[in-house]
């Protein structure tokens, strides 16, 4: 269906008959100036499409921001959350309870690895993070082994923008205007190699000796000082980064030597968008905790999850029974609306088989993925399930630049939502789309690409 006007036309027109009301709202990562001058606006979704300020229906190619994994306004999620609101708008979890996160918890446990029988509510992937980081903080030191106390990520990680998040993350920009964050932290050399690995189908087939990286963090910092080690199975934010194969087992490997916690951050992978509830079973490497967001609530109500291993969770309910076990949470964990829209999201889901949908389109898409190989200024793809990654050569002295006209173009004139990233288009579409769409989206991409030669 078309997407139709909602509650927020009002304030719609507010907003867009005087430009410069638009200057109150502090945009995240925007170039504020730069939008401001040219706005783009959305004011509806529906399906596989958003409708613009002006009208047009605009195809979504990036699920949102990663997180549509259903498509937009889907009435059984719609009617959740409406019924929700209605019913019990906010209660305490804290020392009190309502009974949908129960019910929600085991619902996700019974799609999760094994061992991974535990959740811990947030309310973004940021949050999910820094819960997974200080669980593993803490559990070394319910164990007696408070000297592990030092985290690794790696190179070009993204794990949100807590000040954990940020410390084991390894993009640049995100850490270098804000101070030294935390102590003790280091970070693995990052996967991507285009001189060995460009245009791989699915996983690159080299670098799974990367991961003996963490010997060499081991012997430096000595496995007594390690906490936990956290990565991205595919890394997203730096531009869809796969693992090379082999490489997420051998991690795993090393961190079972060494009593290191293994952390994967699913807040891109989890709920079917590599074809899996999780990219630990695609893969076959299962971490000791899983973080989660976005998919979990199909992006429409802010909710993340971390999935936390038997051992881990053991570890903590040894005291006595009146005692608190973990002094950590917030007010919105498991927040009533958030839960009544991922028990209906998971319930679409699994109806509509959309994480199997993710594989039956998966050569499909792999296939006009790799048909954009032949354009001049593409110098990668990249792609696994309904994810994909086009890297374009950037333009002299302007990083980004070519990337980003390519998305202008694409949404002022092509009615097409991409997201970019750097020089990288990143490519991540609702998992209910046809193999029209996919026609779609590459036919506009391989012929605005050319034009920016
Ligand atoms: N971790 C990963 C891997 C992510 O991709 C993101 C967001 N793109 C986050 C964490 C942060 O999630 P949020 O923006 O919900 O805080």
């Amino acid at each position: 269906g078309k997407p139709t006007a909602g509650y927020g036309d009002h304030y719609t027109r507010q907003a867009t008959s005087r430009p410069e009301a638009m200057d109150a709202f502090w945009m995240p990562f925007s170039a504020n100036r730069q939008f401001k001058a040219e706005p783009r606006l959305l004011t509806g979704a529906s399906g596989m499409f958003y409708r613009s300020v002006d009208g047009r229906e605009i195809l979504d190619a990036t699920g949102g921001l990663w997180c549509c994994n259903a498509g937009h306004a889907r009435p059984r999620i719609v009617d959740a959350v409406q019924q929700q609101i209605a019913t019990l708008d906010f209660a305490p979890t804290f020392q009190m309870g309502h009974p949908l996160p129960f019910t929600l918890a085991e619902r996700l446990v019974a799609i999760a690895p094994d061992h991974l029988n535990h959740v811990f509510f947030t309310n973004s992937g940021s949050e999910s993070v820094d819960t997974a980081l200080k669980i593993a903080l803490a559990y070394h030191r319910a164990r007696g082994e408070g000297h592990r106390t030092r985290l690794i990520g790696r190179e070009k990680g993204y794990h949100g923008v807590g000040f954990g998040g940020i410390s084991v993350g390894g993009l640049p920009n995100n850490r270098k205007f804000f101070g030294s964050l935390l102590p003790g932290v280091d970070h693995l050399r990052h996967t991507l190699d285009l001189e060995r690995n460009a245009f791989s189908r699915g996983l690159p087939q080299h670098g799974a000796e990367l991961a003996e990286d963490l010997e060499r963090l081991v012997l430096l910092h000595d496995a007594s000082t390690i906490a936990a080690v956290i990565v991205e199975p595919v890394a997203g934010s730096a531009g869809v980064v796969l693992p090379p194969v082999g490489y997420l087992q051998r991690l795993r490997e090393i961190c079972d030597k060494h009593g290191i916690l293994l952390i994967f951050d699913e807040v891109i992978t989890g709920f079917g968008r590599i074809g899996k509830a999780f990219a630990a079973e695609r893969f076959g490497v299962m971490p000791d905790m899983i973080t989660t967001a976005k998919g979990l609530t199909n992006g429409c109500v802010p909710m993340g999850a971390v999935f936390v291993s038997d051992g881990i969770h053991d570890a903590f309910m040894r005291g006595p029974d009146n005692m608190i076990e973990l002094f950590h949470g917030y007010t919105y964990s498991g927040h009533p609306l958030a839960c009544a829209a991922a028990l209906a999201t998971l319930d679409t889901y699994a109806e509509e088989g959309l994480f199997e949908r993710a594989i039956e389109l998966e050569s499909y898409w792999a296939d006009a993925m790799q048909a954009l190989q032949g354009l001049p200024n593409v110098i990668d793809t990249r792609n696994l399930g309904l994810i994909g990654a086009i890297e374009l050569a950037s333009r002299p002295g302007a990083p980004g630049a070519r990337a980003y006209d390519v998305f202008t173009r694409c949404f002022h004139r092509e009615d097409l939502l991409i997201r970019v990233t750097g020089d990288v288009i990143a490519l991540s579409p609702p998992l209910i789309l046809d193999r029209e769409h996919i026609d779609r989206i590459f036919r506009t991409l391989a012929h605005v690409i050319a034009e920016t030669a």
